[in-house]
Order: C-alpha cells, then sequence, then structure tokens
C-alpha cells in the first residue's frame, strides 16, 4: 500500500491530541512513584506526535528533555535558570542545556 500522501483523518488526530495530554498529564502525576515510567509516558507521547505529525505545543515541549527526552522535574531531575530573556533548562540526565525564549 502506498502510504505517500496519506493524511490522518481529523478526528484521529484529535484523538491523539488528546492522549498526548494525557500521556504528560500521567507522567506529571507518575514521576514521584517512578520517575522512568514517566520517562516512558513522554516517550509515548512522542511516538504518538510524530506518527500524527502534530507538533507539540510548547508547553509540553518544555516540559521534557529535547536531547535524552527525560520528563523533566525541576529540583529533580533538571534546572531552571533565567538568562537574557530566555528560560535555560539544565537536564541532570545527558548534561545538555535547552533554552526557550520568554514571552
Ligand atoms: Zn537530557
Amino acid at each position: 500500500m502506498p502510504k505517500k500522501h496519506h493524511q490522518k483523518p481529523a478526528k484521529q488526530v484529535k484523538i491523539a491530541k488528546n492522549r498526548i495530554k494525557f500521556l504528560f498529564q500521567h507522567a506529571k502525576e507518575t514521576f514521584k512513584e517512578d520517575s522512568k515510567l514517566a520517562d516512558r509516558y513522554v516517550k509515548t507521547a512522542r511516538r504518538i506526535a510524530m506518527r500524527y505529525k502534530i507538533r507539540l505545543p510548547s508547553s509540553l515541549k518544555k516540559r521534557f528533555c529535547k536531547h535524552c527526552h527525560k520528563y523533566f522535574v525541576p529540583g529533580a531531575n533538571c534546572r531552571i535558570r533565567i538568562h537574557k530573556h530566555r528560560i535555560i533548562y539544565y537536564c541532570f540526565g545527558c548534561k545538555h542545556h535547552m533554552r526557550h525564549p520568554i514571552k
């Protein structure tokens, strides 16, 4: 079956978006108990986003490391600093920085 030009139905995309939101919520709730499970939720959410070609909103993109995809909890596995109108996230897991402009 040719997969080129195949578009996902809008309804499915909507369901996928809801699922992504749900997974991030779960990640937040589960982090204290099981941070590895939280990471797995992020991984699943990213996979859904890729499959449906959904761009994650910036509010969600800030919630995990873009290098190692760990779910971020400030103080627990990342550090947040504000520098020159940017939020800088430092990931304890992979020692990389992420910068986001402040709106
Ligand atoms: Zn990282």
